[in-house]
Order: C-alpha cells, then sequence, then structure tokens
C-alpha cells in the first residue's frame, strides 16, 4: 500500500550532490529567500515557497529545513519519487504592487532554474497558483500552475480532501464508525486549506467551530457556513471531537497539548509537533494524532501529477482517487502503529525512514 511502484521513475535528473541550503537574495528590492534540500534519496526535492516575514534569515533558514525535512517524509509516505525541499522568501511581499510582484517571482524562476532541476517548487503559505505563473518564466521546475497552463491549480482542495479522508480513519478507529455527521471539529486556521476543509466537514454534517487571526476570513466561514466563531487563543481548547491545526506549524507543544479537550488532532499544517514529545504526550493523553505529513499529502500528489514532474498531463480523476486513498493510508499506519506499540507519530517517522533508507 505505501510504496506502490506507480511513481517510481522520475522523468527529471538530478544530482544528488546537490543536497544543501542555498540563499538568494533579488537585486532590485533586496528581498532574501532560502532554498533548503532535504533528502534527495528518492527523487528531486518538491516544496512550496512560502512567504514570510521572520526576525532573522537564521530563523526563515531553519523554518525552511524544516519545512523540507517534512516534505522528504510525506513523499516518502505518499510513495512518490520525489525527495523534500522548501523555500522560504523572508518577506510578506503585501508592499509589492502586482507587476513589481510578477517581476519578482520571475527572478526567483530564475534563481530556482540554476538549481537544474534538484528543486521543484510550488505554492504555499503567502504565495498563489498565479505567482507559479509568474516563476514559470524563469523555470520549467514549477508545479501547482493554473489549470489553463496544463497545471493542477491551487492545491489546497487536494489537501483538505486528504485531510478529510485521514480524520474519516480516525474516526473510524476512534468511535467505530469513519462517519463525522454530528461530531465537532475545532478548525484552526481558516485559510487556503481550512476554508476548503470547512466546507467539507459542514458537507459530511459536522458541526465546525473555527478561528483565524484574520477577522474577516472568520466572518466569510460563519457567513457561508453558519460555523461557531471563537477566539485564536482558544480553538486548541475547545471540546470537540476533533482539533483540526491548519495555521502554521509548532501548533502542539507542552502547553497546548495539556489544553486539549479533544479525542483527534488531524490538520493540514505543516510540522504540527513543536517536538517528537509532543506526539508522545499526544499518545499518553489518548488523544490520536495523525501524521501531519501523512495526512496533508493531497496538494503534494495533485501538484506530482503534473507532466514536469510525472512525464503525463495531469489526469484529475486519478489524483483524486490517490488523494481518497490517504483514508487507507492512515488506517494502514494506525494499525502499524498499534502492532508495533508505538505513538502513531513515531510510527510514521520509522516508516518514512524505512522508505528514505535510514534508522530513524
Ligand atoms: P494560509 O496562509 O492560506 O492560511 C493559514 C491561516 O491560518 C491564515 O488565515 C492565518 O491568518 C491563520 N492563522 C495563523 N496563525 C493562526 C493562529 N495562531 N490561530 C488561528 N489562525 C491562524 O495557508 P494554507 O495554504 O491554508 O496552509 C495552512 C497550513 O497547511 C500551513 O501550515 C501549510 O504549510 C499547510 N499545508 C498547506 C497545503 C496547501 O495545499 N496549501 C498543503 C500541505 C500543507
Amino acid at each position: 500500500m505505501y510504496y506502490s511502484g506507480e511513481y517510481r521513475q522520475s522523468p527529471l535528473s538530478f544530482s544528488p550532490a546537490a543536497a544543501r541550503t542555498v540563499s538568494w537574495s533579488q537585486e532590485a528590492s533586496g528581498i532574501q529567500a532560502v532554498v533548503a534540500l532535504d533528502s534527495l534519496a528518492l527523487g528531486p526535492a518538491l516544496g512550496g515557497t512560502r512567504a514570510r516575514k521572520y526576525a532573522s534569515l537564521d530563523e526563515a533558514e531553519a523554518d525552511a529545513q524544516a519545512l523540507a525535512a517534512a516534505m522528504s517524509y510525506k513523499a516518502a509516505l505518499a510513495g512518490l519519487p520525489l525527495g523534500g525541499g522548501k523555500a522560504v522568501i523572508d518577506a510578506d511581499l503585501k508592499g509589492l504592487d502586482v507587476k513589481e510582484r510578477a517581476a519578482f517571482f520571475a527572478d526567483f524562476g530564475q534563481f530556482v532554474d540554476s538549481l537544474k532541476g534538484a528543486y521543484i517548487t510550488t505554492e504555499d503559505s503567502g504565495t498563489t497558483t498565479e505567482d507559479m505563473a509568474c516563476i514559470r518564466q524563469g523555470t520549467r521546475y514549477v508545479v501547482g500552475l493554473p489549470e489553463k497552463m496544463g497545471g493542477s491549480g491551487s492545491p489546497s482542495p487536494y489537501t483538505a480532501l486528504g485531510v478529510l479522508q485521514g480524520m474519516k480513519a480516525c474516526a473510524k478507529k476512534v468511535f467505530g464508525k469513519e462517519s463525522l455527521a454530528g461530531r465537532t471539529v475545532a478548525v484552526q486556521g481558516v485559510g487556503s486549506v481550512g476554508r476548503e476543509l470547512v466546507a467539507l466537514l459542514v458537507q459530511a454534517g459536522a458541526h465546525v467551530v473555527c478561528a483565524d487571526l484574520i477577522k474577516a476570513r472568520v466572518q466569510e466561514a460563519k457567513k457561508k457556513f453558519g460555523v461557531q466563531v471563537v477566539a485564536p487563543e482558544e480553538i486548541h481548547s475547545v471540546e470537540a471531537d476533533v482539533f483540526a491545526p491548519c495555521a502554521l506549524g509548532d501548533a502542539l507543544n507542552a502547553k497546548t497539548v495539556e489544553a486539549l479537550a479533544c479525542k483527534i488532532v488531524c490538520g493540514a499544517a505543516n510540522n504540527q509537533l513543536a517536538s517528537q514529545e509532543a506526539g508522545e504526550a499526544l499518545h499518553e493523553q489518548g488523544i490520536l494524532y495523525a501524521p501531519d505529513y501523512l495526512v496533508n499529502a493531497g496538494g503534494l500528489i495533485a501538484v506530482s501529477a503534473e507532466p514536469v514532474v510525472s512525464g503525463k498531463a495531469f489526469d484529475r480523476a486519478a489524483v483524486l482517487e490517490r488523494v481518497q486513498a490517504i483514508g487507507a493510508r492512515t488506517e494502514e499506519l494506525l494499525r502499524f502503529a498499534e502492532e508495533s506499540v508505538l505513538s502513531p507519530a513515531w510510527a510514521a517517522r520509522v516508516l518514512a525512514e524505512q522508505r528514505l533508507g535510514g534508522v530513524p
């Protein structure tokens, strides 16, 4: 199940020796970026470009490295012939007008191109499908392109669908049935993925409580879906069946884990666990944690079906089928964790490392 061979061979050539962290700055604006290439054992490193202002370039680099490592695990567990990479732009880019933004991403594309296919970029928090189209002017090593360019469009709906399937698998394990009807789900962050997940949950009959730092976003969700809204600092402690972190990383630390009042944690955010200990603490508290890089792989599965990676035209139906399979993968992981007497967080790490050929 984990390592089905369909995607084994990548049409791209790359040099495994290229694994490293590289920095770049745009001459015109002085905006700095970092690309972290983690494992290239299974293929070229694919991962999004995140744009946000960091306290320092060192912090941006550390974030890029942690996110790239999670991408290696994500690709490994999804059975994709890809390594892990991530780009971080140390700016929120909101100050740029449309023309400046387009020029910035075209230049950034040239930088990505200089990595000769070792890194393939895509959308992430703070960047858009349109930005990917601008990057395409500088390089072919970009996915998550608009559908009119033969791309898969926004990865967020695929990510949300995969999270929903993972959540159903967890519900089956904890409550004996996968239906989310009547279940309360607390969603932290209703950005690109969170809002798609809310739509799917409401459709599935769940009672949704949500929070976001941006008021307009929760107001929109409330108006559209009639969801309940709470303050961002309260969302993790809402009494719920499921807590779904869909904001940024480190949602689960010693303090928040202790305050959780749910049975399951399953969400889209990357790097939810502030440390491996947080995963063990969840397990000890009897909370079922669905490893983030297992359940949030829907977007990666979609973008990796674009021609530059798969060598084939994008096939939406085939992708949806593969994303739906995240449910079965989650069930299998939970079985493996139980048989091995490991927490799901640890069990996922063991499986990913096995696939990467290392020792956890
Ligand atoms: P986004 O920036 O569109 O949305 C994140 C939302 O979280 C924003 O609305 C933000 O205001 C909110 N937020 C931030 N901190 C918060 C807090 N403390 N409390 C409540 N809300 C908070 O990003 P996105 O594309 O929706 O991605 C969400 C997460 O999922 C990220 O961690 C991302 O790396 C991960 N992810 C996304 C995809 C994808 O397909 N976009 C795929 C895999 C993983």
